[in-house]
């Protein structure tokens, strides 16, 4: 077949000559044949599919050097590359969604002088120990949500994972002003219900949960049994959970001193765990302010290592990726016989 001209490709491939002559002059789609003479631009019909694919992708919205990396590639791995390039696409809109929010937020606020934008960087680090054969804890840290969970029972790593997956939605979704706690409470159900088709099972199973919900300003906590948050403002640390356990019931009930609570036989005897029919888990706003360091921790760190040293380590490691791998090694270093799990957030103020 012969080649075409401009105009009836273009009508050919429902392009206009105009993106035509610009697609050869960004080099997506050469012409066959260019006339020495007349500066024509001539096509073969079997560039059709090419000149629609170019087309398409610029309707993507995909840069133009990678449009020329697709057009080179076979249609399978055209295939993979669109949506390798589509998940990236997906993953700036959240953050940038995550920033129009706030805007929103930022500018219907009427004392909005006084509010900072407020961002959160943060780590997360799970561990095996040194005795454990496996590990039950989970350690998680997500666009908005920041989770820890250990998980005891033969089924324990299946009730953790199922916990902090059922959080996760809170990943995704946007959050309408005002409800974070309906919201927090929501997923949590749903993560209850998760952990009960586990505990069905294996009725020993169960899990903690201790996961904080980002909002912009504000954290919502959620708590069972005796994984912990932490809050270090202005050089203080604030231990803002309260164990589930019996001994801590003890202390609380004045038949028990901290001291002896440490090495009480039963210290590890929760009361409460997700799964169990135990009561629903605590639930609470907390302001953020810059500067604020959070800490979530399974037991296996605060068992081992005391308040005074996991405040003095996250008190001098900046770098929160640091600050976990130092206080993992902590819990390892006095014998790590538990899993141990950090997340480590950081409540910064925005970059201009
Ligand atoms: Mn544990």
């Amino acid at each position: 077949m012969g080649l075409l001209t401009i105009g009836s490709f273009a009508k050919a491939s429902r392009l206009s000559p105009k993106a035509l002559r610009l697609y050869d002059e960004l080099d997506l789609l050469r012409p066959a044949r260019v006339d020495p003479d007349t500066g024509y631009r001539y096509y073969a019909p079997e560039q059709l599919e090419q000149a629609r694919l170019v087309a398409w992708l610029r309707r993507l919205g995909m840069p133009l050097a990678r449009i020329r990396r697709v057009c080179a590639l076979d249609p399978v791995a055209a295939g993979q590359e669109i949506r390798a390039y589509w998940a990236e696409v997906e993953r700036e809109t959240a953050g940038r969604r995550e920033l129009v929010s706030f805007l929103v937020a930022h500018l219907l606020q009427p004392s909005r002088k006084e509010r900072t934008m407020l961002k959160l960087r943060h780590a997360a680090l799970s561990d095996i120990g040194r005795v454990r054969p496996a590990n039950q804890d989970v350690a998680y840290a997500g666009a908005r949500v920041l989770a820890v969970a250990d998980g005891c029972g033969t089924a324990g790593a299946h009730a953790s994972t199922a916990a902090v997956d059922a959080l996760k939605v809170l990943d995704r979704e946007t959050l309408p002003a005002g409800s974070v706690l309906n919201l927090l409470e929501d997923a949590v159900q749903g993560a209850t219900r998760a952990v009960r088709d586990i505990t069905a099972a294996d009725k020993e199973a169960g899990t903690t949960l201790t996961a904080m919900l980002w909002t912009g300003s504000q954290l919502a906590l959620v708590h069972i049994g005796d994984s912990r948050a932490y809050l270090l403002r202005e050089g203080e640390l604030f231990r803002i959970t309260h164990d589930h356990t019996l001994v801590q019931s003890m202390i609380d009930e004045g038949r028990l001193t901290v001291e002896e609570a440490a090495t009480h036989p039963q210290r590890a005897l929760l009361m409460k765990a997700l799964g169990t029919d135990a009561p629903a888990p605590d639930l609470r706003l907390q302001d953020a302010r810059p500067g604020d360091r959070y800490l979530l921790c399974s037991d296996g760190l605060s068992s081992v290592v005391a308040d005074e040293e996991i405040k003095r380590v996250l008190a001098a490691v900046p770098d929160v990726e640091d600050a976990v791998r130092t206080l993992v090694a902590s819990a390892n270093d006095a014998g790590g016989p538990d899993n141990v799990s950090c997340v480590v957030a950081d409540v910064e103020e925005f970059g201009y």
